[in-house]
């Protein structure tokens, strides 16, 4: 969505830094690690999430809790 250098949505003065994060989620003892986009301002250091890559991250994670259930129900 933003690319390195684009201005800052938040406070309108500063630039956005593109950085790949991995994140983990937990889940029932299990965990998953997916790596996300994370865009950093330089000025008012607010951080935030592509809104895009959320909405397919939340497919794989509802998949991942699914297969922790089953799992755990067939244990
Ligand atoms: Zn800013």
């Amino acid at each position: 969505m933003y690319k390195n250098g684009d201005m800052c949505p938040i406070c309108g003065e500063g630039t956005i830094k593109v950085e790949r994060k991995p994140e983990i989620f937990g889940y029932k003892g299990q965990t998953l690690t997916l790596e996300l986009t994370v865009y950093s301002c330089d000025v008012c250091g607010e951080g935030f999430f592509d809104n895009e890559e959320m909405k397919k991250h939340q497919k794989t994670i509802k998949d991942f809790q699914r297969r922790v259930d089953g799992f755990l129900n067939f244990s």
